[in-house]
């Protein structure tokens, strides 16, 4: 999976809808409501791949957006990090409590007026994670990000609150 491909294209996409005037603390919520929506996908009795692939590539595009934004070669980054990313987990289920461990770190790393480390740490590990789960899933994480992004295309539109 190659992130920076995609990171550009969407944060050019993102900005064009006015989208970045958030502070960070309500970007990076913006990203907790995505884990919320994969987390609610794998709740359901059955699991449709396609509508929690789409949730994952959220997750996704939210962290690419503020990756590239803060200028990390996001690619490098999860590269870079992925030996220091450990799972306790065995079920799909305890792989979403693995992203909500890493975003409330990350959550915490924002809090403070200089952003250190830990801040690209768990937004690679992030990323770095939903590779992971959807490898394990068998689902196409590439295309769901081809996907969402040819949707918000369409359906995007300028001033809508997001
Ligand atoms: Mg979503």
């Amino acid at each position: 999976m190659k992130f920076n491909k995609y990171a550009k294209q969407h944060f050019e996409w993102v900005d064009e809808m006015g989208w970045h005037n958030k502070p960070l603390l309500g970007t990076i919520a913006m990203i907790g409501s995505e884990i919320g929506e994969v987390a609610a996908e794998v709740l359901k009795p059955l699991i449709h791949n396609d509508k929690l692939g789409e949730e994952l590539a959220d997750v996704c595009l939210r962290i690419m957006d503020l990756m590239y934004s803060h200028g990390f070669d996001i690619d490098a980054s999860v590269n870079k990090n992925k030996s220091n990313i450990s799972w306790q987990s065995v079920s799909h289920e305890g792989d979403i409590l693995e992203l909500m461990v890493d975003y409330c770190h990350l959550v915490n790393s924002a809090r403070y007026d200089t952003l250190d480390e830990k801040f690209e740490f768990y937004l690679s590990s992030l990323l770095y994670r939903v590779i992971h789960i959807t490898d394990h899933m068998n689902i196409d994480l590439d295309s769901c990000i081809v996907h969402k992004m040819d949707k918000n295309n369409k359906v995007g539109s300028k001033g809508r609150k997001v």
